[in-house]
């Protein structure tokens, strides 16, 4: 069967859930153990349908059955809700009363969209990969945050397919958490708060006392992420607009006019020389002043407006909020939406994650091969590689190994060998199995 458009159309979607989508690894990720729970019996399941249809409340009891749905309605994508009280599918039979979400994973969804105000390479829908340094760092901070402050050890990141990257905590304690107390972490992780109109959007300290023990263990670190970024790459204060747009944030009793008539006497400087300027200004009013003291607050609050994670906190908030399922494939981009090593953050890169029309040639090709050489055939495949460019030698993954399709986990690696670990799932899969109490 050959497949060689982007991947869009349904019959390209069917071939990918036939045979490439990891059924049963997504099950026993939801389910936490071999035999169905809870956890997944009574889990909804919602699928797009080509044409925007929307079916809401589904579940299985088991990942063949979830499959052979799937492959039945042929969706463009699906998501993953809580596990209820009941079984989703029975919602119209069972008491409202006894139909309530009990436990889900804590979930994050950081957008590039948030980053519109801060970036200057790319705009709405788009991204680069001068961009996704934004979430790169957001993905440092939270990570670190999540495992530290929270104590939580089974997290996994999945890059959303187009701009934007979503984190599921399945850590038995974070499944139990109520609304209150999602809310309670999602407004905590908050520090970029305010609309269009607000200039100064961190707002989390008193004049300049030190920041709040959560956030100020995160300044080193942004801090090294603010120059690369912000005043080298993006250059976010040059010219007149830059400059306004930087002494909006400086305290107004810092006595920053002299940074002003320097500006405006000098629009060509670079954001690094009035970046330096600030810094010399501190100098000059003297560090342990109150003045310096503020002007010394307000440079690390500017770090944080422009480099903490944007989290988009209404996802985080609701047990039952739906949220795309890894492995899916986004409908635009036809990308699929593959888990991410966080440790190796930097090295991701979106526009090398495959499409599904590359997925599927590149499985046809490995068949040709495997037919020619009179190998096990569809059953098992190449043990050098699915992928032409595959680097690294490694063993054949076959096909029972996760007993499904035609690949396992291990397959869905990039071409590109330094960011094989993106897609190397299977390697740490048991990490996200919280151990059950
Ligand atoms: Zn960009």
């Amino acid at each position: 069967m050959a497949i060689l458009d982007d991947g869009l159309s349904p019959e390209a979607m069917l071939a990918f859930y036939q045979r490439l989508y990891p059924f049963k690894s997504i099950f026993h990720w939801l389910n936490h153990e071999p035999a169905p729970s809870r956890l997944f019996v009574n889990r909804e399941f919602a699928f797009t349908l080509q044409g925007d249809v929307y079916l809401r409340y589904n579940s299985f009891a088991n990942a063949d059955e979830l499959k052979k749905q799937v492959c039945t309605l042929n969706p463009t994508r699906f998501e993953i809700g809580p596990m209820y009280s009941a079984r989703p599918r029975d919602k119209k039979t069972v008491r409202p009363a006894a139909f309530k979400p009990l436990q889900r994973e804590l979930v994050f969804d950081i957008d590039m969209t948030d980053y519109d105000s801060v970036r200057r390479c790319c705009s709405e829908a788009n991204i680069c990969s001068r961009c996704w340094v934004f979430i790169a760092a957001a993905v440092k901070v939270l990570d670190c945050s999540i495992r530290d402050q929270f104590g939580y050890k089974h997290l996994l990141w999945v890059y959303s397919g187009r701009r934007g990257i979503h984190l599921w905590v399945s850590d038995q304690e974070a499944m139990e958490l109520t609304d209150e107390e999602r809310r309670a972490i999602a407004n905590y992780l908050t520090v970029v708060g305010g609309g269009k109109e607000t200039k100064k959007k961190v707002n989390v300290r008193q004049g300049s006392k030190p920041l709040p023990p959560g956030i100020g263990e995160f300044i080193n670190l942004l801090q090294g992420v603010f120059p690369p970024l912000i005043l080298q790459d993006q250059d976010s204060f040059a010219g007149e607009a830059g400059a306004e747009e930087l002494l909006a944030l400086l305290p107004a009793n810092a006595q920053t006019e002299p940074l002003r008539k320097k500006w405006t006497a000098n629009p060509d400087k670079s954001s690094e020389e009035k970046w330096d300027d600030i810094r010399n200004q501190v100098k000059i009013l003297g560090k342990a002043t109150a003045s310096g003291k503020l002007l010394l607050a307000a440079m690390e609050d500017i770090v944080l407006q422009y480099t903490w994670p944007r989290i988009d906190a209404e996802v985080s908030k609701h047990r039952n909020h739906l949220l795309k399922a890894p492995f899916c494939v986004h409908p635009k981009t036809g990308r699929v939406c593959v888990p991410v090593d966080p440790t190796r953050i930097d090295e991701f890169d979106p526009a090398t994650v495959p499409t599904v029309g590359q997925l599927l040639k590149e499985v046809d090709e490995a068949m040709v091969i495997n037919n020619e050489d009179g190998a096990e055939g569809a059953q098992h495949l190449p043990g050098k590689s699915l992928f032409s460019q595959h680097r690294s030698p490694r063993k054949a993954v076959s096909s029972h190994e996760l007993g499904e399709g035609m690949f396992s986990l291990h397959d869905l690696q990039p071409s590109e060998s330094r960011s094989m670990s993106a897609y190397a799932f299977t390697d740490r899969l048991p990490a996200f199995f919280p151990s059950r109490r």
